[in-house]
């Protein structure tokens, strides 16, 4: 009972037993250091580390950090139009839930944090805090996503040469990065991300690893993960994983298309699901997309947020390039993939492809589902299917079924964004602000830049 009383009162009352297992598994000499990990506002997953031995405290109070990083961009720098400096501090405080031992750095062990204030209040630039508001907001509708991240990433030598040019869906690529890609799956395993599929994708040395789908918070951690330990363990066997969404410029991209699905929390079942609907889905499924759709020029610049980004989002590459949906149409923005026979139910889901590794996975998914449950609240239409690649239909045809192109630079898409009431309401004045500060300031700095500067950039910071 006295444990009781001396629990700070950002605790919720689960807390206590994790917090109590996380010290039993890091007793030293097993574990020293266990690092404070969050996603910035430019995408780059930045934390520090403490030594166990004070592990007790800095999980009580959370580990001290300059406000400036909410300003920081990819290009490591501060920010100078933005809202943070050099004065104030912020606490990186770290939800118990996400700790795993980390399987591919000896001795150490992570934990994912929200960003308080030095009250203990959520702080208004933390992203985990907005996808956490984003969730409550479906809560409060009855609703919950489960979202899955699609990965493809790139396995380089560490002078960025492509491991192998093998073809798309080859076993003859399957076997060259199974060294790398076995060792990937058991060090997810051991973090609870599950591996649902492997093969080796079209471009040079491109793997895809689609993990098992998850509660929307959890998926946006599982993707930190992942991208983590491809870099961790990719970088032990002497190897880069690249998560850039354009690691060389004519050849495919590195997508993380979003599949997800909203369900009831009434019965358990999923919201997007009509066996009688239009290739199986509810009205409420294609209101959601009504309102992708119509936030989606917006939503990019939050899902597929760097420069290089746009390298990505050309038509021909499957990566989708307009505001479209389709059945199994990759070349849609929003693809209805096929049921699987016998999991009509389990299996609903939509994909979304206009997203890329590059981003704030928080961001990603808090802007998906404020740009959906807007479509569900003023129950948009999403227009007529597209059955063919969007980019062979004239421009008057496009024109005439709303379909736009996307964004085709990231200062296209902040412009969108901050056109955008609905998400920039989401993301509050904060956020809103600081994140259209840091990504502005990413667009000045390629200014003038070559390919190739572009390419260096991006190449290993993600
Ligand atoms: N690599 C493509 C992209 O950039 C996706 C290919 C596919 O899996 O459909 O999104
Ligand atoms: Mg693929």
């Amino acid at each position: 009972m006295a444990a009781q009383k001396a629990k700070k009162p950002t605790e919720s009352p689960g807390q206590e037993r994790p917090v109590r297992e996380i010290l039993r598994q890091c007793k030293p000499p097993k574990i020293h250091l266990v690092r404070f990990l969050y996603c910035g506002n430019d995408g780059v997953i930045r934390g520090k580390a403490c030594h166990t031995r004070f592990l007790d405290s800095y999980l009580r109070s959370g580990i001290g950090l300059t406000v400036a990083m909410a300003s920081f961009n990819m290009l490591d720098q501060l920010v100078p139009e933005g809202s943070f400096g050099p004065v104030g501090e912020i606490r990186l405080m770290p939800d118990p839930e996400t700790f795993t031992v980390l399987p591919y750095v000896p001795k150490t062990a992570r934990l994912l944090c929200d960003m308080l204030t030095l009250e203990g209040e959520p702080w208004g630039a933390c992203t985990r805090t907005f996808l956490k508001r984003m969730i409550a907001r479906a809560r409060s509708a009855g609703l919950a996503l489960r979202a899955a991240f699609e990965n493809e990433f790139t396995l380089a030598t560490r002078d960025r040469a492509p491991l192998d040019r093998s073809p798309c869906f080859s076993s003859i690529g399957m076997d060259s990065a199974a060294p790398v890609m076995l060792e990937l799956v058991e060090a997810l395993m051991a973090q609870g991300v599950y591996p649902e599929q492997y093969y080796a994708e079209l471009g040079p040395g491109q793997q895809e690893l689609p993990v098992r789908f998850a509660d929307a918070l959890r998926a946006a951690d599982n993707q930190i993960t992942l991208r983590e330990t491809a870099r961790g363990v990719a970088w032990k066997h002497g190897l880069l994983a690249s998560f850039a969404p354009k690691p060389f410029p004519d050849q495919a991209g590195n997508g993380s298309h979003i599949h997800f699905s909203l369900w009831r929390l009434k019965d358990g079942k999923n919201h997007f699901h009509d066996a009688r609907g239009r290739y199986g889905l509810s009205e409420a499924g294609y209101a959601f997309i009504g309102g992708v759709l119509a936030h989606l020029p917006a939503l990019v610049a939050l899902t597929a947020p760097t420069v290089n980004s746009y390298r990505r989002l050309q038509p021909r590459f499957w990566s989708s390039a307009y505001t479209a949906w389709g059945p199994d149409n990759r070349e849609a923005a929003i693809r209805i993939p096929s049921k699987r026979r016998g999991l009509e139910m389990e299996s609903t889901n939509l994909e979304l492809k206009p997203c890329d590794p590059s981003n704030n996975p928080y961001l990603a998914l808090g802007g998906l589902l404020a740009a959906g449950l807007d479509g569900l609240e003023r129950e948009l239409e999403p227009g007529e299917p597209a059955l063919a690649d969007p980019d062979t239909l004239s421009e008057a045809e496009r024109r005439r079924r709303g379909i736009r192109r996307l964004p085709a630079t990231l200062g296209e898409a902040l412009d969108a964004l901050e056109r955008d009431e609905v998400l920039r309401e989401a993301l509050g004045p904060v956020l809103a602000k600081e994140y259209l500060a840091v990504k502005r300031s990413e667009v000045r700095g390629f200014q003038g830049r070559d390919v190739a500067f572009e390419i260096e950039q991006h190449f290993y910071k993600y």
